[in-house]
């Protein structure tokens, strides 16, 4: 059993291929309600990814230079593992519509499964960001349409190089 502390450590788990204003907005969020915050960036195994590990890992740290609470990590495995070897037993999700209640119910209860006293907190991002996903974001720049509002302005350019790369190479 976890004792309260004032040192409590919540993490943000996702694969953030790329990171979005929405991510942001809820790793602000986060950053205001509790002590530490990790974001924890993963590979999903369902997924294809844009952009490597390390890739998301500087692209997110550059996007979080200025919010000092907040570290930025990279993990492989189960979260559930993660959260031991960091001393944590919290995990934050986003929530945006009801489309994402389902999915975000069963892996919270699962992760319960593994790890008893594990709690997650669900966070709503603002109303404008409600709409906004990674994989939207992907598909929009890569058929070449206008997403500069939807992520960081580092992140854009970080997209806009990539899919320029792509191209080249095809
Ligand atoms: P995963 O691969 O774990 O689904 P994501 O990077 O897609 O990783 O998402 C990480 C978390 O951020 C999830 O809880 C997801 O619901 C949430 N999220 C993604 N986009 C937004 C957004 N626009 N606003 C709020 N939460 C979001």
């Amino acid at each position: 059993m976890y004792k309260k502390s004032i040192d409590l450590i919540a993490v943000y788990p996702g694969s953030f291929d790329p990171p979005t204003r929405g991510h942001i907005d809820i790793i602000n969020r986060a950053s205001k309600i509790f002590p530490r915050v990790v974001v924890a960036v993963t590979c999903n195994y369902n997924k294809k990814h844009m952009f490597s590990l390390e890739e998301r890992v500087s692209m997110m740290k550059e996007a979080l230079f200025k919010v000092n609470n907040v570290k930025v990590e990279s993990f492989s495995g189960l979260l559930v593992n993660y959260l031991d070897n960091i001393k944590s037993f919290c995990i934050i999700r986003g929530l945006r519509a009801l489309s994402d209640f389902e999915y975000e119910f069963q892996l919270a209860l699962m992760n319960r499964k593994l790890k008893e006293d594990v709690e997650t907190v669900f966070l709503m991002p603002d109303r404008e960001h409600t709409f906004l996903s990674s994989s939207m974001v992907r598909e929009i720049a890569f058929l070449g349409g206008n997403f500069k509002n939807f992520v960081p302005k580092n992140i854009y350019k970080k997209i806009i190089k990539k899919i320029s790369k792509e191209n080249k190479s095809v």
